[in-house]
């Protein structure tokens, strides 16, 4: 049976970043969910569709696929339809978007499959929210990673000012703090840690530090 590590956490932990270099360093596949619930929020998006529970947002899943693949460098590549959305989906905007069309139940069901079929063929590091709760609740490790809303909006910040866009660290902060709270107090999968899931806190650690960090949790639970 493939192994498969869950990792979950809140908005700008790292877990992107960290997962996909302690993926390389274990030769598993790493997984971003979060670019399912983007992809379907821009879907809506450009169909004019609100991001709340609604018969539209349920006919809008019948309309559309939604696929994963991996280039050759192995990054994850997703489909809308066919199209490679994978750049698309990386604003500010699609991230709120992403956030509010989670908590629709209609769309987690739609994604629920696509996560655990990616689990059944390949050793993976599943990057999202509810990984260890309620896409893979076997997984043999699971991981909480997280680290103060300051640390993380201040990553995101350089993040998004390195790829030459116009942003204001108050803004992301803001961002932060109100996608933590929707993620957090959702009726359906919030965020919350699994009761047999590993504390990870990152606001001290740099980046190599977290990805030995996790390599290590990894290694020593499998
Ligand atoms: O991880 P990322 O920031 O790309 O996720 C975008 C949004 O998708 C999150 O704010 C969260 O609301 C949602 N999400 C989720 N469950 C996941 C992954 C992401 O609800 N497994």
């Amino acid at each position: 049976m493939p192994i498969a590590v869950a990792l979950d956490g809140p908005a700008g932990a790292g877990k992107s970043t960290i997962a996909k270099r302690a993926a390389k360093a274990l030769d598993f596949i790493y997984v971003d969910t979060g670019a399912l619930y983007r992809t379907i929020g821009l879907a809506a998006s450009r169909k004019g569709v609100e991001p709340v529970p609604s018969p539209e947002v349920e006919q809008l899943l019948k309309e559309i696929t939604v696929d994963l693949t991996f280039n050759e460098k192995g990054e994850q590549i997703v489909l809308l339809n066919g199209e490679d959305v994978s750049g698309l989906i990386r604003t500010p905007e699609a991230s709120m978007t992403a956030s509010k069309i989670s908590a629709v139940p209609a769309v987690r069901e739609f994604l629920l499959e696509l996560q655990r079929s990616m689990a059944r063929t390949h050793n993976v590091i599943m990057d999202g929210r509810d990984i260890g709760t309620v896409v893979l609740p076997d997984a043999q490790v699971k991981i909480f990673l997280t680290a103060a809303p300051e640390a993380r909006a201040g990553r995101r910040y350089k993040e998004l000012i390195e790829k030459g866009m116009d942003v204001k660290y108050e803004d992301i902060l803001k961002d932060v703090i109100e996608r933590d709270s929707n993620d957090a107090n959702r009726a359906i999968a919030p965020l919350k840690p699994a009761a047999d899931s590993i504390l990870v806190d990152t606001t001290e650690l740099d980046f190599e530090q977290s990805v030995d960090k996790i390599i290590t949790v990894i290694k020593e639970n499998i």
